[in-house]
Protein backbone atom coordinates (compact mmCIF):
# COMPACT_ATOMS: atom_id res chain seq x y z
CA UNK A 1 0.00 0.00 0.00
CA UNK A 2 1.45 3.46 -0.45
CA UNK A 3 2.24 5.79 2.08
CA UNK A 4 -0.93 9.03 2.56
CA UNK A 5 2.39 11.21 2.48
CA UNK A 6 6.08 11.73 1.96
CA UNK A 7 6.71 12.87 5.52
CA UNK A 8 4.82 13.30 8.27
CA UNK A 9 6.03 16.43 10.46
CA UNK A 10 5.35 16.06 14.26
CA UNK A 11 5.14 19.28 16.14
CA UNK A 12 5.25 22.78 14.69
CA UNK A 13 7.98 25.32 16.48
CA UNK A 14 11.08 25.77 15.33
CA UNK A 15 11.43 22.39 14.46
CA UNK A 16 8.45 21.64 12.56
CA UNK A 17 7.65 24.58 10.84
CA UNK A 18 10.76 24.89 9.23
CA UNK A 19 11.62 21.12 8.10
CA UNK A 20 8.08 20.91 6.99
CA UNK A 21 8.66 24.33 4.74
CA UNK A 22 11.61 23.25 3.24
CA UNK A 23 10.39 19.78 2.87
CA UNK A 24 7.35 20.79 0.83
CA UNK A 25 9.50 23.74 -0.84
CA UNK A 26 11.11 20.62 -2.62
CA UNK A 27 8.20 19.51 -3.73
CA UNK A 28 7.53 16.73 -1.07
CA UNK A 29 3.74 15.74 0.04
CA UNK A 30 3.96 16.80 3.40
CA UNK A 31 1.58 16.69 6.35
CA UNK A 32 2.27 19.11 10.00
CA UNK A 33 0.41 17.37 13.05
CA UNK A 34 0.39 19.44 16.39
CA UNK A 35 -1.33 19.09 19.44
CA UNK A 36 -2.06 22.51 19.96
CA UNK A 37 -4.83 24.93 18.60
CA UNK A 38 -4.69 27.40 15.70
CA UNK A 39 -4.44 30.93 16.87
CA UNK A 40 -5.86 34.25 16.38
CA UNK A 41 -5.26 37.22 18.05
CA UNK A 42 -9.11 37.30 18.78
CA UNK A 43 -8.82 34.27 20.85
CA UNK A 44 -5.31 34.73 23.08
CA UNK A 45 -5.85 34.25 26.28
CA UNK A 46 -6.63 37.27 28.51
CA UNK A 47 -8.69 37.06 30.98
CA UNK A 48 -9.38 34.57 33.85
CA UNK A 49 -11.47 31.54 32.47
CA UNK A 50 -9.58 32.05 29.03
CA UNK A 51 -8.11 29.42 27.45
CA UNK A 52 -4.32 29.64 29.39
CA UNK A 53 -3.71 25.87 30.15
CA UNK A 54 -2.52 22.88 28.16
CA UNK A 55 -3.22 19.77 30.54
CA UNK A 56 -1.18 17.09 29.52
CA UNK A 57 -3.14 14.45 31.42
CA UNK A 58 -6.04 15.97 30.04
CA UNK A 59 -5.30 17.83 26.59
CA UNK A 60 -8.34 16.81 24.89
CA UNK A 61 -10.29 19.15 27.78
CA UNK A 62 -7.60 22.01 28.13
CA UNK A 63 -5.68 22.49 25.51
CA UNK A 64 -5.21 26.34 25.59
CA UNK A 65 -1.89 28.59 25.19
CA UNK A 66 0.73 27.65 28.00
CA UNK A 67 1.94 23.78 28.66
CA UNK A 68 3.45 24.04 32.30
CA UNK A 69 5.37 20.95 32.97
CA UNK A 70 5.98 20.66 36.96
CA UNK A 71 8.93 18.37 36.99
CA UNK A 72 11.39 17.42 39.99
CA UNK A 73 12.79 20.73 41.10
CA UNK A 74 12.20 21.77 37.60
CA UNK A 75 9.28 23.37 36.01
CA UNK A 76 9.04 23.69 31.86
CA UNK A 77 7.00 26.55 30.62
CA UNK A 78 6.02 25.80 26.65
CA UNK A 79 3.46 27.02 24.13
CA UNK A 80 1.17 24.60 22.29
CA UNK A 81 -0.32 25.62 18.86
CA UNK A 82 0.38 26.05 15.04
CA UNK A 83 3.89 28.00 15.37
CA UNK A 84 5.23 26.07 18.67
CA UNK A 85 7.34 28.44 20.79
CA UNK A 86 6.87 31.30 18.66
CA UNK A 87 3.83 32.26 19.73
CA UNK A 88 5.18 33.09 23.23
CA UNK A 89 8.82 33.44 22.59
CA UNK A 90 10.44 36.88 23.51
CA UNK A 91 11.60 37.07 19.82
CA UNK A 92 14.85 37.03 20.43
CA UNK A 93 17.17 35.14 17.75
CA UNK A 94 20.29 34.85 18.17
CA UNK A 95 23.66 32.56 17.36
CA UNK A 96 25.22 30.60 19.49
CA UNK A 97 29.21 31.24 20.07
CA UNK A 98 31.62 29.51 18.43
CA UNK A 99 33.28 27.66 21.29
CA UNK A 100 29.83 26.16 22.36
CA UNK A 101 30.70 23.43 19.58
CA UNK A 102 33.84 22.67 20.62
CA UNK A 103 32.87 19.89 23.40
CA UNK A 104 29.48 18.07 23.20
CA UNK A 105 28.81 18.22 19.51
CA UNK A 106 29.36 16.04 16.47
CA UNK A 107 32.52 17.50 15.03
CA UNK A 108 30.36 17.93 11.57
CA UNK A 109 28.78 21.01 13.42
CA UNK A 110 30.49 24.04 13.79
CA UNK A 111 29.67 27.67 13.48
CA UNK A 112 30.79 28.07 10.04
CA UNK A 113 29.02 24.90 9.02
CA UNK A 114 25.73 26.57 10.60
CA UNK A 115 26.51 30.34 9.04
CA UNK A 116 24.44 29.85 5.82
CA UNK A 117 21.62 27.76 7.78
CA UNK A 118 21.50 30.94 10.44
CA UNK A 119 21.19 33.16 7.39
CA UNK A 120 18.28 31.66 6.15
CA UNK A 121 16.31 31.55 8.93
CA UNK A 122 17.58 35.78 9.90
CA UNK A 123 15.79 36.25 6.36
CA UNK A 124 12.99 34.04 6.50
CA UNK A 125 12.24 35.74 10.34
CA UNK A 126 13.16 39.28 9.38
CA UNK A 127 15.33 40.60 12.28
CA UNK A 128 15.79 43.47 13.38
CA UNK A 129 17.44 45.64 16.24
CA UNK A 130 15.49 48.15 18.48
CA UNK A 131 15.59 51.47 17.04
CA UNK A 132 17.61 54.40 18.59
CA UNK A 133 13.93 55.89 19.09
CA UNK A 134 12.47 53.60 20.54
CA UNK A 135 14.75 52.25 23.62
CA UNK A 136 13.02 50.67 26.67
CA UNK A 137 13.33 51.48 29.86
CA UNK A 138 14.80 47.95 31.03
CA UNK A 139 17.68 48.47 27.90
CA UNK A 140 18.37 51.68 29.59
CA UNK A 141 19.17 49.98 32.82
CA UNK A 142 20.71 47.03 31.64
CA UNK A 143 23.62 49.89 29.74
CA UNK A 144 23.77 52.02 32.83
CA UNK A 145 24.45 48.80 34.85
CA UNK A 146 27.26 47.33 32.43
CA UNK A 147 28.98 50.55 32.73
CA UNK A 148 29.20 51.24 35.86
CA UNK A 149 30.73 47.70 36.74
CA UNK A 150 32.87 48.40 33.71
CA UNK A 151 31.30 45.65 31.57
CA UNK A 152 30.27 48.35 28.94
CA UNK A 153 31.87 46.24 26.11
CA UNK A 154 30.00 43.62 27.03
CA UNK A 155 26.75 45.17 26.59
CA UNK A 156 24.79 44.69 23.34
CA UNK A 157 21.53 44.93 21.39
CA UNK A 158 19.73 42.17 20.72
CA UNK A 159 18.36 40.98 17.15
CA UNK A 160 14.71 40.77 17.57
CA UNK A 161 12.00 39.17 15.17
CA UNK A 162 9.90 42.03 15.52
CA UNK A 163 8.70 44.86 12.68
CA UNK A 164 9.46 48.10 13.66
CA UNK A 165 8.22 51.71 12.34
CA UNK A 166 10.84 53.95 12.73
CA UNK A 167 8.18 56.42 13.07
CA UNK A 168 6.76 54.92 16.32
CA UNK A 169 8.39 56.56 19.58
CA UNK A 170 7.38 57.15 22.91
CA UNK A 171 6.09 60.57 22.60
CA UNK A 172 3.34 59.78 20.64
CA UNK A 173 -0.03 60.92 21.78
CA UNK A 174 -1.61 57.44 23.29
CA UNK A 175 1.39 55.44 21.86
CA UNK A 176 0.26 52.09 22.68
CA UNK A 177 -3.02 52.67 20.55
CA UNK A 178 -3.45 50.30 17.96
CA UNK A 179 -3.69 52.74 15.37
CA UNK A 180 -0.18 53.61 15.15
CA UNK A 181 1.08 50.00 14.31
CA UNK A 182 1.33 50.25 10.29
CA UNK A 183 0.11 46.86 7.94
CA UNK A 184 2.53 45.53 5.76
CA UNK A 185 2.97 42.37 3.58
CA UNK A 186 5.38 40.15 4.39
CA UNK A 187 7.65 38.38 1.90
CA UNK A 188 5.18 35.14 2.45
CA UNK A 189 1.94 37.25 1.92
CA UNK A 190 0.97 37.12 5.31
CA UNK A 191 -0.28 40.66 6.80
CA UNK A 192 0.94 41.82 9.60
CA UNK A 193 1.00 45.20 12.15
CA UNK A 194 4.37 47.22 13.22
CA UNK A 195 5.35 47.09 17.13
CA UNK A 196 3.32 49.42 19.37
CA UNK A 197 5.06 48.24 22.46
CA UNK A 198 2.16 46.64 24.02
CA UNK A 199 4.91 43.95 25.69
CA UNK A 200 2.46 41.30 25.18
CA UNK A 201 5.35 38.91 23.23
CA UNK A 202 4.83 36.53 25.40
CA UNK A 203 1.01 36.06 25.40
CA UNK A 204 0.76 36.75 22.03
CA UNK A 205 0.85 39.42 19.87
CA UNK A 206 -2.00 41.49 19.10
CA UNK A 207 -0.98 43.21 16.15
CA UNK A 208 1.44 40.46 14.44
CA UNK A 209 4.58 42.45 14.91
CA UNK A 210 6.06 39.66 16.14
CA UNK A 211 7.38 37.50 12.84
CA UNK A 212 6.07 34.49 14.02
CA UNK A 213 6.38 31.10 12.60
CA UNK A 214 2.19 31.08 11.70
CA UNK A 215 3.17 34.18 9.69
CA UNK A 216 6.01 32.45 7.87
CA UNK A 217 6.84 29.20 7.67
CA UNK A 218 3.93 27.82 8.01
CA UNK A 219 2.11 29.38 5.28
CA UNK A 220 5.06 29.20 2.78
CA UNK A 221 4.63 25.39 3.59
CA UNK A 222 1.57 25.53 3.16
CA UNK A 223 1.47 27.61 -0.11
CA UNK A 224 3.44 24.89 -1.08
CA UNK A 225 0.91 22.12 -0.54
CA UNK A 226 1.44 21.14 2.95
CA UNK A 227 -1.39 20.31 5.14
CA UNK A 228 -1.30 21.45 9.14
CA UNK A 229 -3.56 19.74 11.20
CA UNK A 230 -3.99 21.37 14.65
CA UNK A 231 -5.47 19.38 18.05
CA UNK A 232 -3.74 16.22 16.68
CA UNK A 233 -1.85 14.38 19.31
CA UNK A 234 0.35 12.10 18.20
CA UNK A 235 1.06 8.91 20.55
CA UNK A 236 3.47 6.92 19.11
CA UNK A 237 4.87 6.19 16.02
CA UNK A 238 5.52 2.19 14.44
CA UNK A 239 7.60 0.85 11.10
CA UNK A 240 4.85 0.11 8.57
CA UNK A 241 5.50 -0.29 4.16
CA UNK A 242 9.33 0.27 4.54
CA UNK A 243 8.42 4.01 6.19
CA UNK A 244 6.20 4.75 9.39
CA UNK A 245 2.50 5.05 10.87
CA UNK A 246 2.10 7.92 13.03
CA UNK A 247 -0.65 7.59 15.51
CA UNK A 248 -2.23 10.38 17.16
CA UNK A 249 -5.53 11.37 18.41
CA UNK A 250 -8.05 14.43 17.38
CA UNK A 251 -8.89 16.44 20.47
CA UNK A 252 -12.51 17.60 19.77
CA UNK A 253 -15.48 18.69 21.52
CA UNK A 254 -13.71 17.44 24.76
CA UNK A 255 -12.99 14.12 23.42
CA UNK A 256 -10.19 12.14 22.29
CA UNK A 257 -10.69 10.42 18.71
CA UNK A 258 -7.50 7.66 17.34
CA UNK A 259 -6.68 8.06 13.76
CA UNK A 260 -3.15 7.16 11.98
CA UNK A 261 -1.62 8.25 8.95
CA UNK A 262 1.23 6.83 7.34
CA UNK A 263 4.81 8.05 5.40
CA UNK A 264 8.05 7.01 3.59
CA UNK A 265 10.02 9.81 6.43
CA UNK A 266 8.76 11.06 10.23
CA UNK A 267 10.04 13.83 11.70
CA UNK A 268 9.89 14.55 15.01
CA UNK A 269 9.87 17.60 16.44
CA UNK A 270 7.67 17.85 19.39
CA UNK A 271 10.35 19.97 21.01
CA UNK A 272 12.72 18.50 23.99
CA UNK A 273 9.85 17.18 26.44
CA UNK A 274 7.88 16.47 23.78
CA UNK A 275 10.46 14.46 21.54
CA UNK A 276 11.54 12.61 24.16
CA UNK A 277 8.44 11.74 25.85
CA UNK A 278 7.02 10.25 22.48
CA UNK A 279 10.26 8.45 22.08
CA UNK A 280 10.30 6.84 24.91
CA UNK A 281 6.85 5.83 24.35
CA UNK A 282 7.60 4.17 21.45
CA UNK A 283 10.83 2.31 22.91
CA UNK A 284 9.23 1.42 26.31
CA UNK A 285 5.83 1.30 26.31
CA UNK A 286 4.10 0.74 23.08
CA UNK A 287 7.44 -1.58 21.97
CA UNK A 288 7.29 -0.03 18.93
CA UNK A 289 10.63 1.10 18.36
CA UNK A 290 12.48 -0.93 20.79
CA UNK A 291 15.97 -0.49 19.19
CA UNK A 292 16.20 3.24 19.83
CA UNK A 293 19.32 4.12 22.01
CA UNK A 294 19.34 3.90 25.69
CA UNK A 295 20.75 7.43 25.43
CA UNK A 296 17.32 8.41 24.89
CA UNK A 297 16.18 11.19 27.84
CA UNK A 298 20.02 12.06 28.71
CA UNK A 299 22.18 14.49 28.86
CA UNK A 300 18.63 16.90 28.84
CA UNK A 301 19.50 21.23 30.43
CA UNK A 302 18.06 23.75 31.52
CA UNK A 303 20.06 26.19 29.76
CA UNK A 304 20.73 27.75 32.97
CA UNK A 305 18.14 30.08 33.32
CA UNK A 306 17.39 32.21 36.03
CA UNK A 307 15.40 35.74 36.87
CA UNK A 308 15.94 37.84 39.67
CA UNK A 309 13.05 40.87 40.24
CA UNK A 310 14.69 44.01 41.81
CA UNK A 311 12.66 46.58 43.09
CA UNK A 312 13.55 50.04 42.67
CA UNK A 313 12.05 53.18 44.47
CA UNK A 314 12.26 55.89 42.84
CA UNK A 315 12.68 54.68 39.43
CA UNK A 316 10.30 53.43 36.80
CA UNK A 317 11.34 50.40 34.98
CA UNK A 318 7.89 50.03 32.80
CA UNK A 319 8.52 46.12 32.43
CA UNK A 320 5.28 45.52 30.87
CA UNK A 321 5.71 48.10 28.21
CA UNK A 322 8.21 47.25 24.88
CA UNK A 323 9.63 44.17 23.68
CA UNK A 324 9.87 41.77 26.71
CA UNK A 325 13.91 41.65 25.79
CA UNK A 326 16.22 43.73 23.60
CA UNK A 327 20.14 43.75 25.21
CA UNK A 328 22.37 41.82 26.69
CA UNK A 329 26.06 41.43 28.54
CA UNK A 330 27.94 38.99 27.59
CA UNK A 331 29.85 36.72 30.11
CA UNK A 332 29.85 33.54 28.07
CA UNK A 333 33.89 33.96 27.69
CA UNK A 334 34.00 32.48 31.08
CA UNK A 335 35.93 35.11 32.75
CA UNK A 336 33.69 35.97 35.23
CA UNK A 337 33.27 33.61 38.58
CA UNK A 338 35.12 30.98 35.85
CA UNK A 339 30.86 30.44 35.06
CA UNK A 340 29.61 31.22 31.63
CA UNK A 341 26.45 33.15 31.32
CA UNK A 342 24.66 35.92 29.30
CA UNK A 343 22.56 38.40 31.23
CA UNK A 344 18.99 39.95 29.77
CA UNK A 345 16.60 42.56 30.51
CA UNK A 346 13.21 40.88 31.52
CA UNK A 347 9.76 41.97 30.76
CA UNK A 348 6.29 40.54 31.82
CA UNK A 349 3.03 41.28 29.97
CA UNK A 350 0.51 43.58 32.25
CA UNK A 351 -1.98 40.37 32.46
CA UNK A 352 0.33 38.73 34.60
CA UNK A 353 -2.14 38.56 37.24
CA UNK A 354 -4.91 36.86 35.04
CA UNK A 355 -1.99 34.81 34.13
CA UNK A 356 -0.84 33.65 37.60
CA UNK A 357 -4.42 33.04 39.06
CA UNK A 358 -5.40 31.11 36.28
CA UNK A 359 -2.10 28.78 35.38
CA UNK A 360 -0.66 28.59 39.44
CA UNK A 361 -3.39 29.82 41.92
CA UNK A 362 -7.23 28.46 40.54
CA UNK A 363 -6.82 26.33 37.01
CA UNK A 364 -4.36 23.86 37.53
CA UNK A 365 -3.99 22.11 40.73
CA UNK A 366 -0.97 22.53 42.60
CA UNK A 367 -0.20 18.83 44.30
CA UNK A 368 2.95 19.26 45.69
CA UNK A 369 3.36 21.73 48.91
CA UNK A 370 6.82 23.12 47.51
CA UNK A 371 5.17 24.38 44.00
CA UNK A 372 2.72 26.36 46.49
CA UNK A 373 6.11 28.25 47.43
CA UNK A 374 6.51 29.12 44.27
CA UNK A 375 2.81 30.63 43.79
CA UNK A 376 3.31 32.53 46.69
CA UNK A 377 6.41 33.75 45.83
CA UNK A 378 5.16 34.60 42.01
CA UNK A 379 1.78 36.06 43.79
CA UNK A 380 4.19 38.30 46.48
CA UNK A 381 5.48 39.94 43.32
CA UNK A 382 2.42 40.60 41.88
CA UNK A 383 0.33 41.57 44.36
CA UNK A 384 2.35 42.70 47.12
CA UNK A 385 3.99 45.27 45.44
CA UNK A 386 3.15 47.70 42.12
CA UNK A 387 5.62 45.34 39.34
CA UNK A 388 4.36 47.81 36.93
CA UNK A 389 6.10 50.44 37.06
CA UNK A 390 9.47 49.56 39.59
CA UNK A 391 10.24 46.31 38.75
CA UNK A 392 13.33 45.04 36.68
CA UNK A 393 13.05 41.85 35.94
CA UNK A 394 16.58 40.66 35.29
CA UNK A 395 16.80 37.60 33.37
CA UNK A 396 19.55 35.10 32.26
CA UNK A 397 20.51 31.82 30.70
CA UNK A 398 24.11 29.89 31.52
CA UNK A 399 25.91 27.10 30.42
CA UNK A 400 24.91 24.32 33.27
CA UNK A 401 25.84 20.92 33.19
CA UNK A 402 23.21 19.32 30.63
CA UNK A 403 23.06 16.32 32.89
CA UNK A 404 19.29 15.90 33.58
CA UNK A 405 18.07 12.49 32.64
CA UNK A 406 14.08 11.97 31.27
CA UNK A 407 12.60 9.33 31.60
CA UNK A 408 8.95 7.14 32.21
CA UNK A 409 7.46 6.46 35.89
CA UNK A 410 4.98 6.24 37.75
CA UNK A 411 3.08 9.37 39.53
CA UNK A 412 2.01 8.85 43.01
CA UNK A 413 -1.49 10.12 42.18
CA UNK A 414 -1.86 7.56 38.83
CA UNK A 415 0.85 4.83 39.81
CA UNK A 416 -1.11 2.78 36.96
CA UNK A 417 0.08 4.98 34.43
CA UNK A 418 3.79 6.20 33.40
CA UNK A 419 4.58 9.80 32.83
CA UNK A 420 7.68 11.74 31.64
CA UNK A 421 9.43 12.38 34.94
CA UNK A 422 13.57 14.22 35.48
CA UNK A 423 15.93 13.51 37.32
CA UNK A 424 18.03 16.45 37.72
CA UNK A 425 20.82 16.91 40.68
CA UNK A 426 21.55 20.52 40.74
CA UNK A 427 25.16 19.95 41.90
CA UNK A 428 26.98 20.41 39.19
CA UNK A 429 24.99 23.54 37.73
CA UNK A 430 24.48 25.00 40.74
CA UNK A 431 27.95 27.20 40.76
CA UNK A 432 26.58 28.62 37.28
CA UNK A 433 23.09 29.56 38.32
CA UNK A 434 24.88 31.59 41.91
CA UNK A 435 27.32 33.19 39.40
CA UNK A 436 24.48 34.64 37.18
CA UNK A 437 22.52 35.48 40.76
CA UNK A 438 25.72 37.48 42.14
CA UNK A 439 25.51 39.74 38.59
CA UNK A 440 22.22 40.09 39.08
CA UNK A 441 22.68 41.47 42.39
CA UNK A 442 25.78 43.72 41.68
CA UNK A 443 23.83 44.77 38.50
CA UNK A 444 20.72 46.15 40.71
CA UNK A 445 22.94 47.12 43.28
CA UNK A 446 24.75 49.71 41.14
CA UNK A 447 21.57 50.82 39.43
CA UNK A 448 20.16 51.38 43.00
CA UNK A 449 17.44 48.44 42.90
CA UNK A 450 16.91 46.15 45.79
CA UNK A 451 17.24 42.20 44.11
CA UNK A 452 14.90 39.57 45.66
CA UNK A 453 15.81 35.59 45.20
CA UNK A 454 13.12 33.87 44.88
CA UNK A 455 13.01 31.57 47.80
CA UNK A 456 12.62 28.43 45.61
CA UNK A 457 15.97 29.21 44.64
CA UNK A 458 17.15 29.59 48.35
CA UNK A 459 15.14 27.74 50.02
CA UNK A 460 14.16 24.58 47.94
CA UNK A 461 17.09 24.93 44.60
CA UNK A 462 14.43 24.95 42.13
CA UNK A 463 14.24 26.27 38.58
CA UNK A 464 11.80 27.46 35.83
CA UNK A 465 12.97 27.13 32.39
CA UNK A 466 11.49 28.49 29.28
CA UNK A 467 14.66 27.14 27.21
CA UNK A 468 14.35 22.99 27.93
CA UNK A 469 17.21 21.28 25.59
CA UNK A 470 18.17 17.75 24.71
CA UNK A 471 16.93 14.46 25.45
CA UNK A 472 17.43 12.94 21.82
CA UNK A 473 20.90 14.02 21.48
CA UNK A 474 22.75 14.23 18.66
CA UNK A 475 25.56 12.11 18.86
CA UNK A 476 28.63 9.61 17.03
CA UNK A 477 27.08 6.49 17.78
CA UNK A 478 24.16 5.31 19.39
CA UNK A 479 26.46 4.91 22.40
CA UNK A 480 26.28 8.85 23.09
CA UNK A 481 23.60 9.85 21.42
CA UNK A 482 19.84 9.62 19.62
CA UNK A 483 20.27 10.77 16.32
CA UNK A 484 23.24 11.46 13.94
CA UNK A 485 24.61 14.93 13.02
CA UNK A 486 21.87 14.76 10.41
CA UNK A 487 19.06 14.28 12.97
CA UNK A 488 18.16 10.61 12.05
CA UNK A 489 17.51 8.25 14.60
CA UNK A 490 20.09 5.55 14.75
CA UNK A 491 19.16 1.98 13.95
CA UNK A 492 15.98 3.79 12.29
CA UNK A 493 16.43 5.12 8.71
CA UNK A 494 14.00 7.96 7.79
CA UNK A 495 12.72 8.64 11.36
CA UNK A 496 14.43 12.10 12.42
CA UNK A 497 14.26 14.49 15.43
CA UNK A 498 14.61 18.11 14.31
CA UNK A 499 14.05 20.57 17.48
CA UNK A 500 15.68 21.28 20.69
CA UNK A 501 15.55 17.94 22.02
CA UNK A 502 18.63 17.00 19.59
CA UNK A 503 21.04 19.81 21.47
CA UNK A 504 23.89 17.98 23.18
CA UNK A 505 24.63 20.56 25.57
CA UNK A 506 23.14 23.85 27.24
CA UNK A 507 23.47 26.80 24.71
CA UNK A 508 23.96 29.59 26.97
CA UNK A 509 21.84 32.41 25.26
CA UNK A 510 18.95 31.54 23.49
CA UNK A 511 18.41 28.77 21.51
CA UNK A 512 15.22 28.90 18.69
CA UNK A 513 17.81 30.65 16.13
CA UNK A 514 20.48 27.85 16.74
CA UNK A 515 17.70 25.02 16.70
CA UNK A 516 16.27 26.44 13.65
CA UNK A 517 19.38 26.16 11.61
CA UNK A 518 19.79 23.06 12.56
CA UNK A 519 16.78 21.89 10.60
CA UNK A 520 17.18 23.58 8.02
CA UNK A 521 20.34 21.79 7.90
CA UNK A 522 18.87 18.07 8.67
CA UNK A 523 16.41 19.00 5.66
CA UNK A 524 18.91 20.24 3.17
CA UNK A 525 21.06 17.12 3.70
CA UNK A 526 18.06 14.79 3.95
CA UNK A 527 18.07 12.65 0.48
CA UNK A 528 15.23 12.76 -1.40
C1 LIG B 1 7.96 32.51 27.68
C2 LIG B 1 9.01 32.02 26.72
C3 LIG B 1 9.84 32.92 26.07
C4 LIG B 1 10.84 32.46 25.19
N1 LIG B 1 11.61 33.38 24.54
C5 LIG B 1 12.57 32.95 23.68
C6 LIG B 1 13.35 33.88 22.93
O1 LIG B 1 13.14 35.09 23.01
N2 LIG B 1 14.29 33.39 22.10
C7 LIG B 1 14.53 32.05 21.97
O2 LIG B 1 15.45 31.69 21.23
N3 LIG B 1 13.79 31.16 22.64
C8 LIG B 1 12.80 31.57 23.47
N4 LIG B 1 12.03 30.66 24.13
C9 LIG B 1 12.30 29.23 23.91
C10 LIG B 1 11.76 28.75 22.57
O3 LIG B 1 10.38 28.98 22.53
C11 LIG B 1 12.10 27.27 22.42
O4 LIG B 1 13.49 27.07 22.58
C12 LIG B 1 11.69 26.78 21.04
O5 LIG B 1 10.35 27.03 20.78
C13 LIG B 1 11.96 25.29 20.92
O6 LIG B 1 11.67 24.88 19.61
P1 LIG B 1 11.26 23.38 19.34
O7 LIG B 1 10.98 23.22 17.90
O8 LIG B 1 12.27 22.51 19.98
O9 LIG B 1 9.93 23.14 20.18
P2 LIG B 1 8.58 23.98 20.23
O10 LIG B 1 8.74 25.30 19.59
O11 LIG B 1 8.11 23.91 21.64
O12 LIG B 1 7.61 23.14 19.29
C14 LIG B 1 7.15 21.86 19.63
C15 LIG B 1 5.72 21.74 19.14
O13 LIG B 1 5.33 20.39 19.21
C16 LIG B 1 4.00 20.30 19.70
N5 LIG B 1 3.87 18.96 20.30
C17 LIG B 1 4.43 18.50 21.45
N6 LIG B 1 4.10 17.21 21.63
C18 LIG B 1 3.33 16.84 20.58
C19 LIG B 1 2.69 15.62 20.21
N7 LIG B 1 2.81 14.50 20.95
N8 LIG B 1 1.93 15.60 19.08
C20 LIG B 1 1.81 16.72 18.31
N9 LIG B 1 2.40 17.90 18.62
C21 LIG B 1 3.17 17.95 19.73
C22 LIG B 1 3.92 21.46 20.69
O14 LIG B 1 2.59 21.85 20.92
C23 LIG B 1 4.73 22.53 20.00
O15 LIG B 1 3.94 23.35 19.16
C24 LIG B 1 11.00 31.07 24.98
C25 LIG B 1 10.15 30.16 25.60
C26 LIG B 1 9.16 30.62 26.47
C27 LIG B 1 8.26 29.61 27.14
S1 LIG C 1 5.93 44.72 22.28
FE1 LIG C 1 3.76 44.44 21.79
S2 LIG C 1 3.56 45.12 19.67
FE2 LIG C 1 5.72 44.80 20.06
S3 LIG C 1 6.09 42.69 19.46
FE3 LIG C 1 5.67 42.61 21.65
S4 LIG C 1 3.47 42.24 21.77
FE4 LIG C 1 3.86 42.91 19.66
Amino acid sequence: MANSFDVIVIGSGFGGAVSACRLAEKGMKVLILERGRRWDPKDYPRKPGDAWVFDSDEPHKQNGWLDLRVLDDMTVAQCAGVGGGSLIYANIIVEAKKELFDNGWPAEITLDELKPYYEKVGKMLNVQKIPDNQLTERYRLMKEGAEKLGYGDRFTPLDLAVTFDPNWNYDLEDPFNEKHSKTWTNDQGQEQGTCIHIGKCDLGCDVKAKNTLDLNYIPWAEKHGAEVRPLHLVNYIEPENGGYRVIFDRLDGGKRTRGSETAGKVIVAAGSLGSTDLLLHCRDKYKTLPRISRFLGNSWSSNGDFLTPAFYDDRKISPTHGPTISSAIDFLDGSVDGEQFFIEDGGFPDLLGNFLEEIIGGGRKIKKAKYKILAKALGEIVRGRDPLDNCMPWFAQGVDAADGRLYLGRPWYAPWRKKLKLDWDIERSEKCIDAIINMHKRLAGVTGGKPWVPPTWTLLKNLVTPHPLGGCNMGTTEANGVVNHKGEVFGYPGLYVADGAIIPEAVGLNPSKTIAALSERIVDLMPD
